[in-house]
């Protein structure tokens, strides 16, 4: 019992600060906050995400330039340029290290309004820290575990965040419904997303990137949007209600249909 405590808990409590933090603030600014806060978020981000923490920075970059070039070849992870899971999440590691060292070369249109605490990336990033979480998750399960098949438990805690990502840059982009036709592969993954506290609805999410809600019909109910709601009533961050798309205007990085055709037509004159 414990242990699927513990299980469920770092799951939902990691992914509620990816998807608060990481991806609906840090890359898409559906919402503001003061700086302070953002330090608060920063924190606890690190203590939920431990030996998998992600900076919110390189997260909020590599995940712009996902919805910019979303299934083509400078799509930072496409399962349709990758053989198989394994090969997306090695290419996007890879990638996201690049971000993070600077040594990927990122135009100036996409670092704007990107959170940055070079401090807290550091001690995230580093073994000491890595090394540290991975220790409290086996002393957890050497602690409270019952059987010996809950130790295969162990690795999804070390690789929570890229495990969470995964699940959406390859499984939501292959399978579901789709509420709006796009010129790439997002689907909706589940009709109802408790399970990845809606960032299943990736579908929506592509159509309308920094929209809070992610959920779009009645049944897509976004498990994250109250919290966001309540955070504004309490004046911990402020909704961008008059100009939804205005901070950063992420959603335009979506690129339209003509842009597409105009630039599969360009590519198919070069072939
Ligand atoms: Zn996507
Ligand atoms: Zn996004």
């Amino acid at each position: 019992m414990a242990v699927l405590l513990f299980f469920l808990g770092h799951h939902y409590f990691s992914l509620f600060f990816q998807t608060f933090f990481q991806h609906r603030y840090a890359a898409h600014a559906a919402f503001r906050m003061s700086k302070g806060w953002e330090r608060f978020f920063y924190v606890i981000t690190w203590i939920m995400q431990g030996s998998s923490y992600l900076s919110p920075r390189a997260y909020a970059l590599m995940h712009r330039l996902h919805h910019a070039y979303a299934d083509t070849d400078k799509d930072p992870h496409s399962p349709l340029f990758s053989k198989n899971l394994m090969d997306m999440m090695m290419k996007t590691w890879r990638y996201y290290a690049a971000v993070y060292d600077g040594s990927m070369p990122i135009e100036e249109n996409y670092k704007k309004n990107v959170p940055d605490w070079k401090f807290m990336d550091k001690v995230g990033h580093s073994w000491a820290s890595r090394i540290f979480w991975v220790g409290v998750y086996i002393w957890f399960y050497v602690t409270f575990a019952t059987s010996p098949w809950m130790y295969l438990l162990i690795p999804i805690h070390m690789f929570m965040s890229p495990v969470h990502g995964a699940v959406i840059n390859w499984y939501a982009h292959k399978y579901g419904y789709e509420n709006f036709e796009m010129k790439n592969t997002s689907e909706n993954l589940f009709p109802v997303d408790l399970l990845m506290l809606g960032e299943g609805y990736h579908n929506n999410h592509h159509k309308h990137a920094s929209r809070a809600n992610f959920g779009s019909r009645w049944h897509e109910i976004d498990p994250v949007y109250p919290f966001i709601l309540l955070f504004d009533k309490l004046h911990i961050i402020r909704l961008n209600k008059s100009m939804p798309d205005a901070i950063m205007g992420v959603n335009r990085l979506e690129r339209d249909a003509e842009t597409f055709a105009a630039e599969k037509k360009d590519k198919d004159m070069v072939a």
